[in-house]
């Protein structure tokens, strides 16, 4: 069945990338609607449903507009799951722009699209990832639940090429999150896991949207 023109949008905002290797980077986001999962942890809950029907053109204009005070060179699409909804239009019409587009994505689905960076956090329980994913992404990010366990941390590994980051993002910035990310990055060490590393969510720290 066709899919319709419009996307569903939740917000457009300024701010700087607050996650991953691009950390820090200023960053335009669109956060699209809808979410193929229901992780118990998601901090974006409010994005899962609702959002405003937008055209392409429109977000793109208003991605635009932002730039204008806030000149910045990347845009990241993120949600909810934004390959969930056709985002070919609106990566190529960024593209042409002249901006640089990531996406953000749980890594279930694919879409043969020019974006120049997939950030990859599979999820639990199944950690599944999409085949033409596994080596699009420029980095996977794993987030330290209670019930991550380090089998998961394995098995997320193995999916990837070890050229790929594999991240390790304490949930929420909780305390007890950080001290077992640091727990797992050790075991990951002693294990012979190659390029486990440990992150945070910079936004959270700033105060930042
Ligand atoms: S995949 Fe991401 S957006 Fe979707 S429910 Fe899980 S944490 Fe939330």
């Amino acid at each position: 069945m066709p899919q319709p023109r419009t996307l569903k949008v939740i917000e457009v905002f300024p701010s700087v990338q607050g996650e991953g290797l691009r950390l820090g980077e200023p960053t335009i986001f669109v956060r699209l609607s809808g979410c193929n999962l229901h992780c118990a942890f998601c901090d974006t809950k409010y994005a899962r449903r609702g959002g405003d029907d937008c055209a392409p053109e429109e977000v793109i204009d208003l991605v635009l507009t932002i730039r204008r005070l806030f000149p910045c060179r990347w845009v990241c699409l993120t949600g909810g799951e934004p390959l969930l909804q056709d985002i070919g239009a609106l990566t190529r019409g960024l593209k042409r722009k002249g901006l640089r587009v990531q996406v953000e994505t749980n890594g279930t689905l694919r879409r043969p699209l020019t974006a120049d960076w997939y950030s990859v956090s599979p999820k639990p329980p199944k950690f599944s990832v999409a085949p033409g994913l596994i080596s699009k992404a420029r980095e996977v990010k794993l987030i330290v639940t209670r019930p991550l366990s380090f089998r998961d941390v394995q098995k997320v590994r193995r999916k990837f090429p070890s050229k790929t980051p594999l991240l390790l993002q304490p949930q929420s910035n909780l305390d007890w999150s950080f001290r077992k990310g640091w727990v797992l990055v050790q075991r990951s060490l002693r294990a012979g896991l190659p390029n486990v590393r440990l992150t945070l969510q910079a936004h959270k720290v700033f105060k930042l949207p």
